[in-house]
């Protein structure tokens, strides 16, 4: 590991103008993924600005809205009753994340910032657009069982590992950031970025940017929700294929449904033509295999990964299923 200095942030405002201001700092919090990036030398960093100690863990509810501090612990999180009850979907997918003892320490910020786990873009060995932009993907010709089969160009097909996000993503939520620039409110739809011919940059985050909370509009929707993630093993794992869903239902009929993926996208991917095909209908096999059919209908295979297409179309219809009672 590269050296470097090491300050606590007396303030947010510190705290953003200390990195701001420096273009080799970045923020640590939990930095159960920022050191093991370091020590591997995939991101170096020359200071680290200590957030643990802001004011930026709380959970609160204000008007329709909960509101959840960039410093919030994952597991705090996922146990809140607040969340269990009106966001099943969000404390489900921090459950499946990781393990007890990194959820312990991982804040909300960090996590949704996480980086690729591609073992090209970890090993500095390795030609990888996503770390050394102009180098060449090695995952494309290579090694890609894990990678994505949405969203992918010829620069980059890693997949962003991040079960909050994909919660998140089906729950419309706002990113609250601040920085250099003031304080911004991102839709998460427009949070993370395609790879194009630019896979470093994964955010529309600038330098200097700290993530101080995300916000989540309570709904009807939101109270049926629910996460399933397949992956390689029962625990501490990432998703080979995960979905996020949520449905309002009257009767059997689909009022209004959210359908989010991980573990097969490049970022967390909302499919809008799968929610198309069961909003307004029944929920029946034939509606669901429609959705299913419609999430891939743009995936793009690469020589080990394909199974992720069957994989996604099985796993959106066993919880959609679920969620609608449906035998
Ligand atoms: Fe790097 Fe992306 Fe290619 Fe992996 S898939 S080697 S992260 S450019």
């Amino acid at each position: 590991m590269k050296a470097f200095t090491y300050a606590k942030a007396r303030d947010v405002a510190d705290a953003v103008g200390s990195v701001g201001s420096r273009p080799g700092a970045t923020f640590i919090a939990g930095g159960t993924d920022l050191l093991n990036l370091m020590k591997d030398g995939a991101q170096i960093h020359d200071q680290l600005i200590d957030i643990n100690g802001l004011p930026l863990a709380g959970i609160t509810q204000e008007q329709g809205v909960v509101k959840i501090g960039g410093l919030a612990r994952m597991g705090d999180v996922a146990a809140h009753p607040l969340i269990r009850r009106t966001f099943p979907v969000l404390s489900e997918a921090l459950l499946a994340s990781a393990s007890p003892q990194v959820r312990n320490m991982a804040a909300i910020g960090g996590n949704l910032l996480q980086r690729t786990r591609c073992g090209y873009f970890r090993d500095v060995g390795s030609p990888c657009n996503k770390r050394a932009p102009g180098s060449g993907c090695s995952a494309i010709g290579g090694e890609n069982r894990g990678h994505a089969v949405l969203g992918g160009s010829e620069s980059c097909i890693a997949v962003q590992p991040s079960d909050l996000a994909v919660a998140l993503l089906a729950l419309d939520a706002t990113v609250v950031a601040t920085g250099p620039s003031g304080e911004r409110r991102i839709p998460f739809d427009e949070f993370y970025l395609l790879p194009g011919n630019s896979p470093d940059r994964e955010t529309v985050l600038g330098h200097g940017d700290l993530i101080v909370g995300v916000e989540i509009p309570t709904s009807a929707l939101a109270l049926r929700s629910r996460y399933l993630k397949l992956r390689d093993r029962a625990t501490f794992e990432f998703a080979v294929v995960s979905v996020a869903a949520a449905l309002n239902l009257r009767g059997q009929v689909v009022q209004d449904v959210r359908l989010t993926f991980g573990g097969v996208a490049t970022k967390p991917w909302r499919s809008r033509e799968a929610e198309a095909a069961l909003r307004g209908r029944a929920l029946t096999e034939a509606s669901i295999t429609d959705a299913g059919q419609a999430a891939v209908a743009g995936a793009v295979a690469r020589e080990h990964n394909a199974f992720k297409i069957e994989l996604l179309r099985r796993a959106l219809s066993v919880i959609v299923k679920d969620l609608g009672g449906v035998r």
